[in-house]
């Protein structure tokens, strides 16, 4: 197995590029790479290309072809738990392939995060992609008013679900279309409120229910995304 490594795009558009103090500790220290030894460079949005270390850096050599994804794209717009609860979600999420995470702050959402969570947490997606091979760094929105981030929503031909603990819905696994991009929405520990529900369904979403339990504002949209890759994968 070869170890991976997502580079930046300035890096990734030259042929041999230098280290960045980061980059030289994780594979000369931590992986105790050698000079001549190789590892495999993502730019994080679907290419990869073999490279190997040189007295100076790296260079990069052939293009690999990887094929970890999922065959559709999978937007999550999750309101943010408390805690370092998103961190978690992230990690997961991106392990189970999806596409974006939108973080949100809805009417009942306890946590107001820092600005430098931001950061931390597109650092996390990294990571995660790295050790579960995927080709694709899942992008992090800014945190932002549930209404505003439906509002801001790019007409699209993926379907639309809202999950709503308590409601009678069908559940997410009978809707779901294989083949179909699909954005999903989850709530906050205190749930959604009435009109962030009724708001949802007025920009096309449909709600769902998990199951009969009521999961945490950590598990259901983890739930919801292995329910979402399950269908899209199995055939
Ligand atoms: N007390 C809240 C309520 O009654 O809505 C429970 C909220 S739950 C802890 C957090 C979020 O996870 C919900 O807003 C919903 O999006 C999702 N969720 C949890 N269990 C669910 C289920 N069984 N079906 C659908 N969504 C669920």
């Amino acid at each position: 197995m070869a170890y991976r490594l997502v580079i930046d795009l300035a890096q990734w558009q030259q042929q041999e590029f230098v280290l960045s103090l980061e980059q030289a500790h994780y594979l000369q220290r931590v992986l105790r790479l050698q000079v001549g030894d190789r590892f495999v460079a993502l730019d994080g949005r679907g290419a990869a290309r073999m490279a190997q270390l040189t007295p100076t850096g790296a260079r990069l050599l052939e293009a690999l072809a990887i094929a970890t994804e999922l065959p559709i794209a999978v937007q999550l717009l999750v309101a943010l738990p408390k805690g370092s609860g998103f961190e978690d979600i992230v990690r997961c999420c991106t392990e189970l392939g999806v596409t974006a995470l939108q973080p949100i702050i809805s009417d009942r959402t306890l946590l107001k995060p820092s600005a430098n969570r931001h950061q931390r947490w597109q650092k996390i997606a990294q990571e995660a992609a790295e050790q579960c091979e995927r080709a694709i760094v899942p992008h992090i929105g800014l945190p932002d008013d549930f209404l505003a981030v439906l509002a801001a929503l790019k007409p699209s031909s993926a379907a639309r679900y809202i999950c709503v603990a308590r409601h009678n819905a069908p559940h997410l696994l009978a809707v779901l279309e294989p083949g179909q991009d699909a954005t999903i929405a989850t709530g906050p520990e205190g749930g959604w409120s009435e009109r962030e529900i009724q708001g949802a369904i007025a920009v096309g979403f449909q709600p769902v229910t998990l199951g009969r339990r009521i999961l945490r504002a950590i598990t259901a949209p983890i739930a919801a995304l292995t329910l979402v890759a399950a269908v899209a994968e199995k055939s």
